[in-house]
């Protein structure tokens, strides 16, 4: 049986993530911390401190907020605990740090999309990104999101620039017009990004490769959380067998 504390437990993800962490067989909710959560089945935290000190679980789980999520794992990592993070926020830099302070043996597992769909339209994105002069991201949340671009359209965006090994031809942020900064997308490792947030949405984001007389357009829409669970399951069934920081639900699919 693993056991798993819920860090962030009161939230959209993190309550969802103690569902289905409950609903299967090989693991338990030992705790979970959050200043809004409630005591139930178990004991909910206000601060991590707190739960480290009283243990009792192998893996932790963070769905909390950009602002807190360090924090947490600077605490977390140290003490050995195998950490699961779909927070988004993080540099690579930030990451690299944190996977320094935990023991040989701890793992580090940070997901910017733990969908199986958007871990496929990534990688079908950065195979597509050679043969395009063109790309660019468009990505399509929830208004309550607190990070924008989001996570998983900084990965792709990340993934194409390493991929294609060239600038886009495309005009750029010279062309905006007087008082529209911004219309042409924030610019990732040369990459344009498109942020939408709207009522509605949960997590949908659209690839589109350009080149001469054609387009190529890769989509993932994710309609509700259920769809991040078999990903999170995944990561907390796998990271006791790794050791450092592992970014990506892709090292753990076959
Ligand atoms: P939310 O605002 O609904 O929930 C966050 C929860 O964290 C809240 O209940 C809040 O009280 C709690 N919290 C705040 N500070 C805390 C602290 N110091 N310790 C413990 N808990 C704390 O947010 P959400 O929609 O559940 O999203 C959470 C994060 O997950 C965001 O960064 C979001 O972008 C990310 N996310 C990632 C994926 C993925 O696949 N990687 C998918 C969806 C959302």
């Amino acid at each position: 049986m693993i056991n798993v504390a819920v860090c962030g437990c009161a939230g959209r993800m993190g309550s969802t993530v103690v569902n289905a962490v409950t609903a299967a067989d090989d693991m338990q909710v030992v705790c979970g911390i959050d200043p809004y959560g409630e005591m139930g089945e178990f004991p909910v935290y206000k601060s991590i401190e707190e739960a480290l000190e009283a243990g009792g679980f192998d893996v932790l789980v963070d769905f909390t907020a950009p602002a807190v999520v360090a924090e947490n794992l600077r605490k977390a990592l140290p003490t050995g605990v195998d950490c699961v993070v779909g927070t988004t926020g993080m540099s690579n830099e930030t990451l690299e740090e944190l996977a320094a302070l935990a023991p040989e043996g701890t793992c580090l597992f940070v997901a910017p999309n733990f969908t199986t769909g958007a871990v496929l339209m990534m990688q079908f994105a950065k195979a597509a990104a050679p043969y395009f002069p063109e790309a660019e991201v468009f990505e399509y949340h929830h208004c309550n999101k607190k990070d924008a671009p989001s996570g998983t359209a900084i990965r792709t965006a990340q993934m194409i620039a390493e991929a294609r090994g060239f600038e886009s031809a495309a005009p750029g942020a010279e062309t905006e017009i007087e008082g529209c900064a911004g219309a042409r997308g924030a610019l990732v490792e040369g990459v344009p990004v498109h942020s939408a947030r709207s009522m509605g949405f949960v997590a949908n984001q659209e690839v589109i490769f350009g080149s001469l007389g054609q387009t190529l357009s890769i989509k993932h829409e994710s309609w509700d959380r259920e769809s991040y669970m078999p990903g999170v399951l995944l990561g907390i069934r796998s990271v006791g067998e790794r050791s450092g920081l592992v970014v990506g639900l892709e090292n753990f699919m076959d």
